[in-house]
């Protein structure tokens, strides 16, 4: 007979969800909180702050987030609903919620 796995318990705080590999960088993604009011749920995946710590790929475009608040040069898509970089044509997906800014204004000189 077939067992199912019941230990599903959820994450804790610092536990590893991902080691993320993209365009010459690595980021650690570990569980935690962004606020302390949040304590009181489980915590979730933490992202960089790009805004804070801009990061660029090895040919100089910078990181971004799905949900990071846009910029000047913002651009909803066709089918964008957000004001984030999620929603802009400028984003080129990459891996769970990273991504990367392809507008040459923001790309580094
Ligand atoms: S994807 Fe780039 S251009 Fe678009 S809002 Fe984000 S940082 Fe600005």
């Amino acid at each position: 007979m077939m067992k199912i796995n019941t230990n599903l318990s959820p994450p804790k705080e610092g536990d590893l969800f991902k080691i993320i590999k993209l365009h010459g960088s690595a980021f650690e993604i570990r569980y935690g909180y962004y606020e302390d009011i949040d304590r009181k749920y489980d915590p979730v995946e933490i992202y960089p702050d790009f805004i804070k710590h801009p990061i660029y790929t090895s040919d100089g475009f910078p990181f971004v987030t799905l949900m990071q608040s846009p910029c000047e040069h913002f651009e909803i898509t066709s089918d964008g609903s957000d004001q984030d970089c999620g929603s802009c044509k400028y984003m080129e997906r990459g891996d769970e919620l990273i991504a990367v800014c392809r507008c040459l204004k923001r790309k580094l000189r």
